[in-house]
């Protein structure tokens, strides 16, 4: 079987969700309130993301010490190497930033494909969603149809996310290893999923097949 891998990153990849970080930094009670309406999927993440930037006023310095401070999951190395060994491909799949992803990804000397909202900097930051879908509308980046476009003929699908903005994208593939709202949600749906604590859990899975 050929496997692809989907997975989220603030939350899955990093322990901590990277977007909460910013947030608790430089964010104001206003800020955590239009969060919790976009984790309530009532406002899109465009929306919530320029009320955010607006108000936060981050610097590049503020970007980059939190890509200092992201820890990742222990055993994601390790999952990279079975799957660079078996010729899976990994991909990445954010609702976050991609400067974020990237800054982590070098930091820890790791190379994979990742897909995300992009910050452009010029006195005061601004976004762009290159992967914007006008059919959702809700997401920033639409992992729902980045997957529909980057799953091969016959690939297994797999999911790995904890929030919000896996629910649909995770929804539509094959195997599910959720955590957190993720598993919430897979539960009221009655979907089935793996819980998973980390990444070694996909490796136990993986080899036990
Ligand atoms: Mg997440
Ligand atoms: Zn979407």
């Amino acid at each position: 079987m050929q496997y692809a891998f989907f997975v989220d990153f603030d939350g899955t990849i990093t322990l901590e969700d990277t977007c909460d970080m910013l947030l608790k930094r430089y964010g104001n009670p206003r800020l955590w309130e239009i969060n919790e309406q976009w984790e309530n999927k009532e406002i899109s993440t465009k929306q919530c993301i320029t009320n955010c930037l607006a108000e936060m006023k981050l610097t590049p310095e503020d970007i980059q010490q939190v890509v200092r401070e992201a820890v990742i999951d222990p055993h994601f190395k390790n999952f990279l190497a079975m799957t660079q060994e078996q010729g899976y491909p990994v991909y990445i799949v954010s609702d976050g930033y991609a400067q974020i992803i990237q800054g982590v990804l070098a930091r820890e000397h790791l190379q994979v494909p990742y897909y995300a909202n992009e910050l452009h900097y010029d006195d005061h930051y601004s976004v762009a969603f290159p992967h914007f879908a006008k059919e959702c509308g809700r997401c920033g980046t639409c992992k729902t149809r980045l997957i529909q476009q980057l799953v091969k003929p016959g690939e297994h699908r797999v999911y790995l996310g904890d929030g919000t903005s896996d629910f649909c994208a995770a929804a539509g593939c094959d195997t599910i290893f959720a955590r957190g709202k993720l598993a919430q949600y897979c539960q009221a749906h009655q979907i089935p999923y793996r819980n998973f604590q980390s990444f070694q859990e996909v490796l136990l899975w993986w080899e036990a097949l």
